[in-house]
């Protein structure tokens, strides 16, 4: 018997070789070998309890910072939907925001916003979820999920619960040193004191602020590359002659050239052979090693029958 005729019984949904590109902003990507909607955190634990400790283990958010290759992803994906991930709380005694990790980051600085809790404005500019956040330490003008988490939680790849204070995840730009396999399922944020108003003027400033200068209607993963110390991605690549570019159906975006766009009939494949191709040039040209930000995650090739 295969690992996926022995999946336990769940209260959530197993779905078998189930597409992932409309589940990414990237739209590329082949299936994954099983995917599971797990009803709430008990039958997510119960499941990772119960899976063969060699099946391996991927998270997904709303997709907004991987490419999925196009051989798909071996092993149980997990995606976070529904209630028991997606509800946002406000705490306006001590200024806190407890969200679960399918929220999306722009309904924590809404929500924050409203009951005068400052501080988490600048989420309003990341299309991700507050699990994606926790993992890539999101962040933009000046903010970051470092400097205003309190804690997180979720469960590790053994099905156990765990705790983490902020000073335990070692966070770093897009970095963090949790323990790998965490799938997180939820946070408690750390605002100021706010004006309700002036806080969503932030917010509508910051939305149209990304509407002029990201490619924000198209098929992309945000920001491509890291910012190298001391410099921007989107200056070596623009220098290294890459905005605007096509290889196949993968172009480097003309209005902001560290993003990738898929025009329309990219495979993951053509989207990481451009990003690899600049990367090279880049270095040739600059001696700047760029470092992938979007997470490549999957085969590239099909899996044997
Ligand atoms: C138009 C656009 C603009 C963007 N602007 C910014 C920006 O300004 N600043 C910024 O930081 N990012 C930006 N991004 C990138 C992206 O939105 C962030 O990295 C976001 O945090 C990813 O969240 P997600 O839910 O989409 O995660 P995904 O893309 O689905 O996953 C990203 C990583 O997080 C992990 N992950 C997701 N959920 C969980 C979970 N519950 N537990 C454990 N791991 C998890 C995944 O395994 C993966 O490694 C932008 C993207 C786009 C498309």
């Amino acid at each position: 018997m295969t690992w996926r005729e022995r999946l336990p019984a769940v209260r959530g949904k197993l779905l078998m070789d189930e597409p992932l590109a409309a589940l990414t902003w990237l739209r590329v990507g082949g299936a994954a070998e099983v995917l599971f909607l797990p009803a709430d955190e008990e039958d997510l634990a119960d499941c990772l309890r119960a899976l063969p400790a060699d099946t391996p283990v991927t998270v997904l958010g709303v997709g907004s910072n991987v490419i999925v290759r196009d051989g798909g992803i071996d092993g149980l994906v997990v995606r976070l939907a529904g209630r028991a991930f997606g509800e946002v709380h406000v705490d306006p005694g001590p200024r806190q925001v407890i969200a679960g990790a399918a929220v999306l980051d722009s309904a924590v600085a809404r929500a924050a916003a409203k009951a005068g809790i400052s501080g988490l404005e600048f989420y309003a500019g990341i299309p991700g979820t507050v699990g994606g956040a926790l993992t890539m330490n999101a962040g933009c003008y000046g903010g970051e999920t470092g400097a205003v988490l309190v804690a997180a939680w979720g469960v590790d790849r053994t099905g156990e619960r765990r705790v983490f204070t902020v000073a335990e995840l070692g966070y770093s730009y897009r970095h963090s040193q949790a323990p790998a396999g965490m799938i997180w399922t939820g946070a408690v944020f750390q605002g100021g004191r706010g004006d309700p108003e002036a806080l969503g003027q932030a917010i509508a400033a910051i939305t149209q602020r990304r509407e002029a200068t990201q490619p924000i209607r198209e098929k992309t993963g945000g920001s491509t590359f890291k910012n190298p110390p001391g410099d921007s991605a989107w200056r070596l690549i623009d220098a290294a002659g890459w905005r605007g570019k096509r290889m196949g159906g993968a172009m480097f975006s003309p209005l902001h050239a560290n993003f990738m766009i898929n025009t329309g009939e990219a495979a993951a494949d053509d989207l990481e052979d451009l990003g690899e191709a600049v990367r090279a040039d880049v270095e040739a040209k600059f001696g700047v090693a760029l470092e992938w930000e979007i997470r490549r995650i999957g085969r590239r090739r099909q899996r044997r029958a």
